[in-house]
C-alpha cells in the first residue's frame, strides 16, 4: 500500500528539537512514512492533496482511562475512544483500569486484570486508534516476582501510583524500581484525590519514587502547590504531565517553570478522561490551544508535547513525522471563522484547528471530523487507489 499526501502547506513533525521540516509532501509505503520532502512523486499511489493545510503527527493522549473495549463504565459512554480520533488522537495511553466495577485490589486479581487489559488492548483496536492499556494500580503486598509475571504476560505500564494502597515514596520506591526493571513505564499521580477515599500526594512523595511521569503535574483535578510543581520540575528529569482535566492555572505555571528549566523536552499531555469531569474528544487540542495561546510557547513545540515527547517516554514508534515512524498523521487547517490562517497560528490564538483527515498506519481513518470546528481547507483524497482501505 503506497500513499503520498502532497500540498501540504506546513509539516509540523512532533520532535521539539526540530519541530518544522521543510517539506510539502509525505509518501508512505506499507503503514510507515518512507519520504518526507518537496515535490515528491508517487507512480500508482493513492494520491491526497492537503490542499495547502498542515500535518501533524497523530496525536497521543497520555493519560486516558479506558476499560474494556470502546466504552466507559465511569460516565455510561459509548465510543469514546472512536470520538477522540475525531479530535486527532490516533494513540491512547492508559493511566489505569480504575473505572472497571468490581475492580479487585488483591495481588491475583490486579495481577490478572492487568494481564487481561493488555492483552485485550493488544488485539482491539477501536476506530483504528491504538490503545496502550493494562496498567496496574499499585496495591501493598506485591513483589518482584509480581511484577516478572505481569511483564511476561504483556503488561508494560504502571497506572497511576496512589489510586490504590500504594501512596507513599517509601511504599512506591522499591515497587517503581521492579517496575522499571521488567520494562514498565510508571506514572506517580499528583496533587489532590480525584474521588473521595484516594489521597493527595506531593512531590516528596514522587521524588522518593523516581517514577518516569510525573502524573497530571496540574492536578486531576486538583493539582500540588506552585512550589512542590516546580520542585519536581527542577528536581528531577520525570516527564511532566499536564493534563485537561486539571487545573488551568497550575498548567500556565508548569509550563512556565519547565521553559524556564530548559525542560520543555519533558512536557507531555494528557486527558485524563473520561473522568468526572466527562468524555472529552477534544481535550487534548483544547489543551494544546491553551498552552499555545496563554502559555507563550511556540505551538509547533505544543505539538511536540502532545505527540513526539510522549512517545519518547513510552517508546513508540508513532509521534514523529519521519522517515520509518508509523504513518499517523493528522490534516488540520485553521477553523472556518478563526482570526488565523493556518493550524499553528489558531492554535496560538486559542482556536481549536479544525481535523480534515486522520491516517493510521498510513489509511485514511477518518475525513471530515464530526467533533472539531470544520477546518477552513480539507483534505482530499483525489486520485491513484481510492481512499485507502482501512487494514485491522
Ligand atoms: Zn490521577
Amino acid at each position: 500500500m503506497r500513499t503520498l499526501i502532497s500540498n501540504i502547506g506546513v509539516v509540523v513533525t512532533g520532535d521539539i528539537d526540530a519541530p518544522i521540516a521543510d517539506a510539502d509532501s509525505i509518501f508512505v509505503e506499507d503503514g510507515r512514512i518512507a519520504a518526507i520532502g518537496r515535490g515528491l512523486q508517487a507512480d500508482g499511489a493513492t494520491i491526497i492533496d492537503a490542499k495547502g493545510t498542515t500535518a501533524f503527527p497523530g496525536l497521543i493522549d497520555s493519560h486516558a482511562h479506558p476499560v474494556f473495549g470502546d466504552f466507559t463504565p465511569r460516565q455510561q459512554t459509548m465510543n469514546f475512544i472512536e470520538s477522540g480520533l475525531h479530535g486527532g488522537v490516533t494513540t491512547v495511553i492508559s493511566a489505569g483500569e480504575v473505572h472497571l466495577p468490581g475492580r479487585p485490589k488483591d495481588v491475583v486479581g490486579l495481577k490478572a486484570l492487568a494481564i487481561v487489559a493488555a492483552k485485550s488492548w493488544a488485539a482491539l483496536r477501536p476506530a483504528g486508534v491504538k490503545v496502550h492499556g493494562g496498567a496496574p494500580i499499585l496495591e501493598l503486598g506485591l513483589e518482584e516476582h509480581d511484577f516478572a509475571e505481569m511483564a511476561a504476560g504483556g503488561v508494560r505500564l504502571v497506572g497511576e501510583i496512589g489510586l490504590g494502597s500504594v501512596k507513599t515514596g517509601a511504599q512506591a520506591a522499591p515497587m517503581v524500581a521492579w517496575a522499571k526493571q521488567h520494562g514498565m513505564t510508571v506514572t506517580f499521580h499528583t496533587g489532590g484525590p480525584s474521588i473521595a477515599g484516594s489521597n493527595p500526594i506531593a512531590a516528596d512523595a514522587v521524588l522518593e519514587a523516581q517514577p518516569h511521569i510525573v502524573g497530571h503535574v496540574n492536578g486531576g483535578t486538583t493539582p500540588m502547590s506552585d512550589a512542590d510543581i516546580a520542585r519536581v520540575i527542577e528536581q528531577s528529569d520525570m516527564a511532566i504531565e499536564i493534563v485537561h482535566c486539571g487545573n488551568g492555572r497550575a498548567a500556565l505555571h508548569a509550563l512556565a517553570i519547565a521553559a524556564a528549566a530548559g525542560a520543555l523536552g519533558r512536557v507531555i499531555i494528557g486527558n485524563d478522561a473520561p473522568s468526572g469531569t466527562g468524555v472529552v474528544p477534544l481535550g487534548i487540542l483544547r489543551t494544546m490551544a491553551h498552552l499555545a495561546s496563554l502559555g507563550d510557547i511556540a505551538p509547533e513545540l505544543v505539538v511536540a508535547m502532545a505527540t513526539g515527547n510522549t512517545a519518547r517516554v513510552h517508546k513508540l514508534d508513532v509521534g514523529v513525522l519521519a522517515v520509518g515512524r508509523a504513518a499517523d498523521i493528522a490534516l488540520v487547517d485553521a477553523p472556518v471563522g478563526s482570526s488565523a490562517a493556518s493550524a499553528l497560528d489558531a492554535l496560538r490564538a486559542g482556536d481549536l484547528p479544525g481535523v480534515s483527515m486522520v491516517l493510521i498506519d498510513g489509511a485514511v481513518a477518518i475525513g471530515r471530523s464530526r467533533n472539531t470546528p470544520p477546518a477552513g481547507r480539507a483534505a482530499e483524497v483525489v486520485g491513484g487507489g481510492g481512499p485507502a482501505a482501512g487494514g485491522h
